[in-house]
């Protein structure tokens, strides 16, 4: 099977930014004939209610997907399968860093700035005994790389930086880089469309992806949009959800269609013109109705 995604985080509504990402990872699946799923990322960060809401807004806007929602806090066990696959081939270790420490540490050599240093890669057994008295150990990936590159509709190959990013963290929660690069390969997912602020990570998750025997998807990360200040679009910016625009009789979809340059007052209307590699490669400003 081969399928693209959208996979909000249910935190709160989407704004049209979100939105305008929805439909480009709709158009990107059923423009290269691929299922289209819906995965609710919700292991944290979850509002009463907003997932609904998110799922409405989709369905106001035009969009529909493939099979049944997929929920993140249903699949622990999938997670878990893959964290036991990992250590059993020694790729994962405890670390008992705190944040402060890992701030206050020299960066690793090869690592950007703030990566994870290192520091409990290698601890003896005595030293593991002491530390776990301390405090609950995180389980980190032991990186075998230090950078992996990938590939992107808009970005072209796109090399990055990998670190012994957090698999499961000290409260026993599922990291999300762990649970999006999981239910990516278990649900045959080999198009990943979404926001540009995710580029950073891909090259880890695609690393992450081959050590689980998964082939990395290809990419499409989308710019973001922006408030007339050039800050991320957020809530607090005015009128930027499906309601709010409604609200004030403006119909969204127009408005999203237009910022990647097409017209029509539907999805199935952009379909046949649609081309990814031709969308605005800046940040969508959208200034909201007063
Ligand atoms: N759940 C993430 C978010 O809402 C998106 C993750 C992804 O698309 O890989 O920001």
């Amino acid at each position: 099977m081969s399928a693209g995604r959208f996979a909000p985080s249910p935190s709160g509504d989407l704004h049209v930014g979100n939105l305008r990402t929805a439909l480009v990872a709709w158009l990107c699946a059923r423009r290269s004939g691929r299922d289209f799923l819906l995965r609710v990322e919700d292991l944290d960060r979850v509002r009463e209610g907003a997932e609904q809401r998110q799922l409405d807004d989709l369905v106001t806007l035009g969009l529909d997907w493939d099979g049944p929602v997929v929920r993140q806090s249903e699949r622990a066990r999938l997670y878990d399968a893959a964290l036991a696959s990992l250590a059993g081939r020694g790729l994962v270790f405890e670390c008992f860093c705190t944040r402060r420490e890992i701030h206050d540490a020299p960066s690793a050599p090869h690592g950007p700035p703030g990566s994870y240093p290192g520091t409990c890669r290698d601890l003896t057994d005595v030293e593991r005994e002491v530390r776990r008295r301390e405090r609950p150990a995180a389980l980190r990936l032991r990186a075998r790389t230090d950078s992996f590159a990938i590939e992107d509709a808009l970005h072209g190959t796109y090399e990055g930086p990998v670190d012994d990013l957090v698999l499961r963290r000290g409260d026993g929660a599922i990291a999300y880089n762990l649970a999006v690069v999981v239910d990516d390969a278990q649900q045959g997912v080999d198009q990943v469309v979404r926001g540009d602020d995710l580029l950073s990570s891909a090259p880890r998750q695609a690393y992450l992806a081959t050590l689980l025997a998964a082939t990395p998807p290809t990419y499409v990360h989308v710019p973001l949009a922006l408030n007339a200040g050039g800050q991320r679009l957020a809530k607090r910016d005015g009128a930027v959800t499906l309601a709010d625009l409604a609200e004030r009789g403006i119909e969204a979809f127009g408005l999203i269609a237009a910022s990647l340059g097409l017209t029509g007052a539907t999805p199935a209307d952009l379909l046949a013109v649609f081309d990814v590699t031709r969308i605005p490669r800046e940040p969508w400003v959208f200034v909201p109705p007063a």
